[in-house]
């Protein structure tokens, strides 16, 4: 099983994916928790070239090709090895966020960044995203100053990534779970857990 959080900055998505894992292990599951970018050695270093501060203004399109090698790497080393031994995996952010971020974000066509990716993944979906939704007004409070290139963007650049990830939810209702992370969050975790409860593996 393949879980995926996605959502915009500041909406919890790191710490309700922990307190899923969490909760996955208490009831004695294999869970692998990870997150994008940087969960591989290669990929580390990924991260901390796309975040740089000094990398403002980086092409949208190297942009995209990063994001992917970084997708490649984790697909291949962390999440494919660890769903062939039967492992649950949890994952913070996957190719919603490039369609998000890099497709509306950096305003590429998504098609192809989503060609990009599925290419990069060799076409590997999760069977559930959760979405934890937020408005950027709220999610980029939550922290007290931009703590990466990517933060420090305008508010609209964070309102087309909300609305792209609305959009990929809304297209796709049967692998999404959309919850509103405005909720306190406790009751955000419990919504997840209802909802991952019905589709666990025996
Ligand atoms: O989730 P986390 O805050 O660790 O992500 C690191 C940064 O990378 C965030 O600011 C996020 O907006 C950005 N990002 C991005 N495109 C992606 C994935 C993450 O711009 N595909
Ligand atoms: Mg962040």
């Amino acid at each position: 099983l393949f879980i995926a959080f996605e959502g915009g900055e500041g909406s919890g998505k790191t710490t309700q994916s922990r307190l899923l894992a969490i909760w996955l292990r208490d009831q004695g599951f294999d869970v692998v928790q990870t997150r994008e970018p940087g969960s591989t050695k290669v990929g580390m270093r990924l991260r901390a070239i796309l975040l740089d501060a000094a990398h403002q203004g980086l092409s949208a399109r190297s942009e995209a090709l990063l994001y992917s090698a970084d997708r490649a790497e984790h697909v291949e080393k962390v999440i494919r090895p660890a769903l062939q031994r039967g492992a649950l995996v949890v994952t913070d952010r996957y190719i919603d966020s490039s369609l998000a971020y890099q497709g509306a974000g950096r305003a590429l066509d998504s098609s192809e960044v989503a060609k990009l990716n599925e290419w990069a993944t060799g076409g590997l979906l999760p069977d559930l995203t959760v979405l934890i939704d937020v408005p950027p007004s709220i999610g980029l409070t939550r922290f007290a100053s931009p703590a990466d290139r990517i933060e420090a963007e305008p508010l609209e650049f964070h309102e087309r990534v909300r609305r792209e990830f609305r959009a990929l939810a809304a297209a796709a209702p049967d692998r999404y779970l959309v919850v509103d992370g405005t909720l306190p969050q406790e009751e955000v975790s419990r919504i997840i857990q209802d909802h991952v409860r019905e589709i666990l593996p025996d």
